[in-house]
């Protein structure tokens, strides 16, 4: 919730005490050089040990509700037939209005699911902009994706609110060209998550919907951050002010066939969701549950985890839940622009991204504009973000680089972890190395693996610019 100061000043307040702790220490200077360099200075190989905030996502690292947690206690654990899981199919039907419910253990197994029940080799998903595992499911069920995303959606500077929209005439035009039969499903991704927690517009899916409906073309819809999409509809789009978190997603709802989603973003457990209320479609998917997941009533899933996941998708209605990362991210943007940080605007759902291209102009694209940032970062903060740019993006099949459309550095905020004192220290070590940008050079690669090189990668700086960036810091702020 946001709150207008007496200086006419608005903060985004924590709707939440903090009962339990878990114990973090900022690492000094010294040992931040050495765990980065020992970390091939990328972020996925530091220690947590290592790091003071840790920003490199929301997955898995949302903080749990004194409910949920007390759920966990009443789980019944059963490999077939577990209350637990009628438990889930009822708040599923509540939530959602839906009235299939299939658990599976995170996001990226239903995308698994959904690929081996519908794509087809040589069939077409469409996508408002793929999600890293979404794209690699499709792929190797021998499907093509093809993103139909609106012009705004790659501007880092925009005040396009919904650049998550899909583009309509895009849509028409690939059914035109490739046929609807073709075209296994219309994906559509909340708080669209690779262009910066960026959300579509109710009207936008009503559209999709309507088309997609006259070519019979299914719509799925990726709902690992819906509650934030939620939010922005409620706060952007003006004939819903009046609506709740609820009854947007309610309204939603009847526009997709399929619904799945990563319980690890927006229910805070570590588990995922597909739903839908066309029995048809249940039924060609539920026989690959017990294949790739587990039995239907616990899909891979702990009972403890279906019970956590059950409390913390009816918590997100709430809007203090719904928008307690946005409004955070929105004051992590606005003090960042202040300090003339370049940022993705406008804020988006989950995290804070910083446009490397901007803040390192010195830097061409083969030189690793993002990784290099999330180093350098890393380095004068103890903070871990994540790299999403062109180390993200594997070589093609020639061994050539592909460049990435945009060069980020993400910041997440994993719901009610983190505080304002903490937003406020991560704005001023950036406020500070945007200052010193000049010092912060490329890098390359020394170990490349051959897939996903982002995870595993490791790297060297040009000509010891860390050194250099060392020095600098402990000059202004000593030794911590
Ligand atoms: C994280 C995420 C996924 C994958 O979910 P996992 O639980 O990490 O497997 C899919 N789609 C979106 C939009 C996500 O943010």
């Amino acid at each position: 919730m946001n709150v207008i100061l007496s200086t006419g000043k608005s903060i985004p307040l924590e709707m939440h005490k903090v009962r339990i702790i878990q114990k973090t220490t900022l690492p000094p200077l010294v040992q931040r050089k050495k765990a980065i360099a020992e970390a091939g200075y990328n972020t996925f190989l530091l220690r947590t040990n290592d790091v003071f905030l840790d920003m490199l996502t929301d997955s898995g690292t949302n903080a749990m509700s004194d409910n949920q947690l007390s759920a966990m206690m009443i789980a019944d654990d059963a490999y077939a037939g577990s209350e637990s899981f009628y438990r889930l199919s009822e708040t599923v039907k509540e939530v959602f209005g839906l009235s299939y419910a299939m658990p599976v253990h995170q996001g990226r197994a239903a995308e698994h699911l959904l690929a081996k029940a519908f794509v087809k080799p040589g069939t077409i998903v469409l996508m408002n902009y793929h999600f890293t595992t979404s794209r690699a499911h499709v792929e190797l069920a021998g499907g093509k994706v093809i993103e139909i995303f609106h012009d705004d959606a790659l501007q880092t500077r925009s005040d396009n609110p919904f650049k998550g929209n899909l583009d309509l005439s895009k849509f028409q035009e690939a059914i035109d060209t490739h046929g609807a039969e073709n075209i296994a499903y219309v994906r559509m991704e909340a708080t669209t998550n690779l262009i910066g927690g960026q959300p579509f517009s109710l009207g936008n899916l009503r559209a999709v919907k309507q088309l997609a409906e006259k070519y019979s073309i299914p719509v799925v819809f990726d709902g690992s951050l819906i509650a934030e999409n939620a939010y922005f509809i409620k706060t952007r789009e003006k004939e819903y002010a009046e609506k709740s978190i609820h009854e947007i997603i309610l309204e939603m709802m009847q526009l997709v066939d399929i619904l799945y989603l990563s319980a690890r973003k927006c229910a805070g457990a570590r588990g995922g969701l597909i739903a839908t209320n066309h029995k048809n479609l249940y039924d060609q998917l539920l026989p690959w549950l017990p294949v790739y997941e587990g039995f239907a009533t616990y899909g891979g899933m702990s009972t403890k985890e279906i019970e956590a996941m059950r409390v913390g998708l009816t918590e997100m209605l709430n809007i203090d839940v719904a928008s307690s990362a946005v409004d955070f991210v929105r004051y992590f943007v606005e003090k960042l622009e202040e300090s003339g940080v370049p940022v993705v605007t406008p804020a988006g759902g989950l995290a804070c991204h910083i446009d490397a291209q901007r803040f390192l102009p010195h830097l061409p694209q083969s030189a690793y504009p993002a990784g290099a940032l999330a180093a350098a970062f890393y380095l004068v903060s103890g903070i871990r973000g994540m790299e999403r740019g062109t180390i993200s993006t594997d070589r093609d099949a020639d061994g050539k680089e592909i460049f990435a459309d945009l060069e980020l550095l993400r910041l997440a905020l994993p719901r009610r972890v983190y505080t304002m004192s903490h937003v406020e220290y991560a704005v001023d070590r950036l406020s500070w190395l945007h200052k010193h940008r000049k010092l912060i050079g490329g890098l390359r690669f020394v170990e490349e693996p051959p897939v996903l090189r982002f995870f595993f990668g490791k790297l060297q700086p040009d000509n010891g610019w860390e050194d250099k960036l060392y020095q600098a810091y402990l000059k202004d702020f000593g030794a911590i």
